[in-house]
């Protein structure tokens, strides 16, 4: 790409809005989509009761650009030693562990919806 003014003293190389380093070389375009911090952010929390009397803990309002969801899943399912998926930008885990959800969440940063 040429620019208007490239090779002039009024060229001046674009820089990251994130990081303020030139374009060039800062390393955020591999960082993907920038996240809000979990302190700005509210999950909610509810336990569905599905097929067959099946339990499910679902994690809700949470918008999947702010937020890394797919991280989110690993993280919960690590805490609650279940299975788990994310269903559109839901997260589902297998079990009734709402509290534990809430506890894990909290501890990471989310406020919780009442
Ligand atoms: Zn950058």
């Amino acid at each position: 790409m040429t620019r208007l003014f490239a090779g002039t003293p009024f060229d001046i190389p674009p820089r990251c809005d994130r990081c303020g380093e030139l374009e060039e070389s800062c390393g955020c375009e591999s960082l993907g989509p920038e996240r809000l911090p979990a302190e700005k952010q509210t999950a909610k929390v509810r336990a569905d009761r599905r097929k067959h009397k099946r339990m499910v803990t679902v994690v809700w309002g949470l918008d999947p650009v702010d937020c890394d969801l797919k991280d989110l899943l690993s993280k919960l399912k690590a805490a609650c030693g279940s299975g788990g998926s994310l269903q559109d930008d839901q997260i589902e885990l297998q079990g009734d562990h709402a509290a534990r959800v809430k506890k894990q969440l909290q501890e990471i940063g989310f406020k919780i919806a009442k």
